[in-house]
């Protein structure tokens, strides 16, 4: 275990204790309490309180079965889940995850960072996660509509615009929300439209929403090496994954003068030296939903290396956009030594702890997840703004409130790092500066 403050050592044992088997949840609190020694240090009214474990305590777990009928007419079973994490600064906030591998201790690792995420947005959300170990892959649309329908027969009634308000993440993108929104609507005879984000544009979602994380990550990775006298134009940039979140990436990295030369999925990588077609990617794994070796049967200058890491490719600018732990400590030390100078976040803790701390010891800019990635969940944030003034702004606009949203975060992080000890540590300051945020609204609250 790594060193902790005994009172901090108090809280992670009892974490442990109260969540076994949680393995990912585990590593997201281990990550954050080895920062906040510093904190409980100043601040003697937060252990007075219990602020800490509380905050590692969801607030509610909900756990329930997913019945449908596949076109086969066979019956299915799923289980899916929502953590309602924490509500100090608003109504629960956080998307729902379809994949095999989902299961309590990946939500609540989700939910478990989403606090943090969402308090550095400076927008009024809490935090919380959801899922089910649903696969969309290799379904129809009829199958993916009525697994929605089923999940959202028994979710709604612990969701509301004010209450908890959900979105995507992996697997679950516009074609999913709007399945689960239409229940929603049919259930409860209200057009709430603040009761979900990712919303097509149709139909109140926002513009940008869908680029927000890919944008906001690259706008976030902009302000870091611009803090180190750096600029990403010139750069070469390497993309982990290939869903929302790495193909926006690519696209804002390469509008502002970077060549992105790879992108992956789980069969590989393509590497594209004429740098990312991301008309064709888009076209490849959005519409076709096919393999990533498509893109590069189509385009000459593309060579697909099936299995390989996308790691290997030397690049100045690295993006794991793709899942959690993806990123190990040996291909933080291939980047290394290939010069890496920045790596951000753009999915949720997809480098290993051992990974993050190359990179820190390395002197590599090194930007966690739960700031590099939180233009998504602002944006929807922004989104539910719209709803509420039945509004809707124009793609400008709201791009602006990123890019602003993102520099408030990088100069909260920058500043709390300062502040606490830390000066260039985006991992300290990240959790700190969430975590005062969530404390202080929870001390105000008293004990609830
Ligand atoms: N799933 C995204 C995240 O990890 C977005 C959540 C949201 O928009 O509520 O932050």
């Amino acid at each position: 275990m790594a060193h902790l403050d005994p009172i901090l050592e108090d809280h992670y044992a009892t974490v442990l204790a109260r969540n076994p088997g949680e393995g990912e949840f585990h590593q997201a609190v281990l990550e954050v309490l080895e920062t906040l020694a510093p904190v409980v240090t100043r601040h003697p009214e937060y252990t007075d309180q219990s602020v800490i474990e509380r905050i590692c305590e969801p607030e509610r777990q909900l756990i329930f079965r997913v019945p449908w009928v596949d076109d086969k007419g066979n019956v299915q079973v799923n289980r899916a889940f929502r953590v309602e994490f924490n509500s100090a600064l608003g109504p629960y906030k956080g998307g729902m995850r379809f994949h095999p591998s989902v299961y309590l201790g990946i939500v609540k690792f989700l939910g478990f960072e989403q606090i943090f995420k969402n308090a550095l947005t400076g927008m009024p959300i809490g935090g919380g996660k959801g899922g089910s170990d649903f696969d969309p892959k290799g379904r129809s649309d009829g199958e993916v509509m009525r697994f929605c329908q089923s999940l959202m027969t028994e979710l709604y009634r612990h969701l509301g615009e004010y209450t908890d308000v959900p979105a995507g993440d992996i697997g679950v993108g516009e074609r999913e929300i709007g399945y689960l929104f239409g229940q929603y609507k049919r259930i409860t005879n209200r057009y709430e439209s603040g009761v979900l984000t990712g919303k097509g544009l149709a139909y109140g979602g926002s513009q940008v929403r869908k680029e927000a994380t890919g944008f906001g990550t690259v706008f976030f990775t902009e302000q870091m090496l611009a803090a180190a006298n750096k600029s990403i134009s010139g750069k070469r940039v390497v993309v982990s994954g290939s869903g929302n979140v790495a193909i926006y990436a690519a696209q804002k990295a390469a509008d502002l003068g970077a060549q992105v030369v790879a992108c992956s999925d789980s069969s590989g990588y393509v590497y594209d030296g004429a740098g990312l077609d991301v008309d064709l990617l888009r076209q490849v794994k959005e519409v076709d939903r096919a393999r990533i070796s498509a893109y590069a049967d189509e385009r000459g200058s593309a060579k697909f290396v099936e299995g390989g890491s996308v790691w290997d490719v030397p690049c100045e600018v690295a993006l794991p956009c793709a899942t959690q732990n993806e990123l190990g400590v040996e291909a933080a030390r291939t980047l290394v030594a290939n010069g890496v100078l920045a790596v951000a976040e753009g999915a949720n803790m997809p480098c290993t702890p051992d990974a993050a701390h190359v990179f820190r010891d390395s002197g590599v800019l090194f930007a966690p997840g739960k700031a590099a990635n939180a233009g998504g969940v602002a944006t929807s944030a922004l989104e539910m703004q719209q709803n509420a003034s039945r509004d809707s702004w124009t793609f400008k606009h709201t791009e602006e409130r990123l890019h602003q949203i993102m520099a408030g975060i990088h100069e909260g992080c920058a500043t709390a790092a300062e502040e606490y000890g830390a000066p260039g540590d985006y991992v300290t300051g990240a959790n700190i500066a969430g975590f005062l945020k969530v404390a202080d609204a929870m001390l105000a609250h008293g004990v609830v």
